[in-house]
């Protein structure tokens, strides 16, 4: 079977987790904030926060930027839940933007529409969460401006798209003069920035995620509510220490710690960040061509923006010809382990108990009707990929 996507481990990586086994430091140790450095000079922020996984990033975040009862939080439909849960988590209430149907993105103008009515409603969110649907960027500069108009914090759900970027500032006319491309991840636009590092991730760490800020303070809440909400800062306690073992709970938290063991893992993963992208770029480009004949859509990528491409989603168009089912199935039974990318969240059982139908977002729900992720990873050979594309325009027929 070939996988849609798989986390590749050397030598080196498995030199660099037993290298921590012998150590004295499994967890709470040199590791997680060498891991944490290390992600956040590539991306250019100040303060990185290492956790357990993106879900548990999201939720911090969340609750470092204050969302509670009573406040909304607005996410893409076109996501995996944890987008959403992760404000449900806190007691917020969840709504969705739909996605323009070209970049499968939040969209920004339906976003500044449904803004606009939020604010004669009274009801507008205290966070939106866009997600960098498969790597791809999205347009930050427009959803930031929104930011400024309205009030909101951005929190960016950055699990398909470290090692993304996008041009900031528009060259002047006439010059041929590069944009200058911002790194996802360097909270250029956002408050906070969120990874995942699962192994069918860009890297991976096992289990795993980050929070990145440019914020102190809000840097400082997440690592606190990262493990109980306690602090050893003498400046935070509400009384003077007792003894040099003191520690206080000043709100709560949770364990959701990295192991050192993990970090590791990352931090050896993390050398191949630029060459695992270049490898996804020439496998996307390959994809675009050999099905550039067949009635399938392949995805718009924007030009000005780097994505880190990890998914390749097609949609299926042929019209009167096989349906994406039919596609699916045919894909499977020929042992490629094609995936679907994503049921709108608002159609889960549970969002639908939360007063959300189907209709309610129907650019996410006609783009789901016809996806269909082909495999899509660095150490995908070109003759796997062959395989895959030869047994799509079979199951086209
Ligand atoms: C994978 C993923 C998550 C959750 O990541 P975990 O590290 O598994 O918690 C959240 N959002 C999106 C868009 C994802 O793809």
């Amino acid at each position: 079977m070939i996988p849609y996507g798989r986390q590749e481990i050397t030598e080196a990586d498995i030199a660099a987790v037993v290298e921590v086994l012998r150590s004295d430091w499994l967890t709470q140790g040199p590791m997680v904030p060498r891991f944490e450095q290390a992600i956040a000079s590539y991306c250019g922020a100040r303060h990185a926060v290492a956790v357990n996984s993106a879900t548990s990033a999201l939720h911090i975040a969340c609750l470092a930027l204050d969302l509670g009862p009573g406040d909304w939080l607005w996410t893409s439909p076109n996501t995996f839940v944890a987008s959403a849960n992760c404000g449900l988590y806190c007691g917020a209430e969840v709504d969705f933007v739909d996605i323009d149907p070209h970049t499968y993105n939040l969209c920004p103008n339906k976003l500044a529409e449904k803004l606009a009515e939020a604010e004669r409603e009274g009801r507008l969110p205290k966070v939106v969460v866009p997600v960098h649907f498969a790597g791809q960027p999205c347009d930050m500069p427009a959803i930031h401006a929104l930011s400024q108009h309205y009030g909101f914090r951005i929190l960016e759900d950055a699990s398909h798209a470290i090692g993304a970027s996008y041009a900031v500032g528009t060259s002047a006319e006439g010059s041929n003069a590069l944009t200058e491309q911002a790194k996802v991840g360097s909270g250029r636009h956002s408050d906070i920035t969120v990874f995942s590092f699962h192994p069918v991730k860009i890297i991976t760490t096992g289990e795993g995620g980050m929070a990145l800020t440019n914020n102190a303070e809000l840097a400082d809440r997440m690592g606190r509510l990262r493990t109980h909400g306690i602090t050893r800062d003498a400046a935070q306690m509400t009384d003077e220490a007792e003894g040099p073992w003191y520690y206080q709970q000043i709100e709560l938290g949770f364990n959701y710690r990295m192991t050192d063991i993990q970090a590791a893992l990352g931090a050896s993963q993390l050398q191949r960040l630029e060459d695992y992208i270049t490898r996804r770029e020439t496998l996307a480009a390959r994809y675009d061509r050999q099905l550039a004949d067949l009635p399938v859509r392949t995805p718009y990528r924007s030009p000005g923006q780097r994505s880190a491409l990890h998914l390749y989603p097609i949609q299926i168009t042929a019209v009167g010809g096989p349906d994406r089912r039919v596609v699916f199935s045919a894909l499977r039974e020929a042992g490629i382990g094609v995936n679907v990318h994503y049921i709108p969240v608002h159609t889960q059982p549970d969002y639908h108990r939360r007063g959300f139908s189907p209709g309610d977002f129907p650019d996410a729900e006609s783009y789901y009707a016809q996806a269909i992720s082909l495999p899509m990873y660095p150490t995908m050979s070109e003759s796997q990929q062959d395989h895959v594309t030869a047994a799509l325009r079979t199951a086209l027929k």
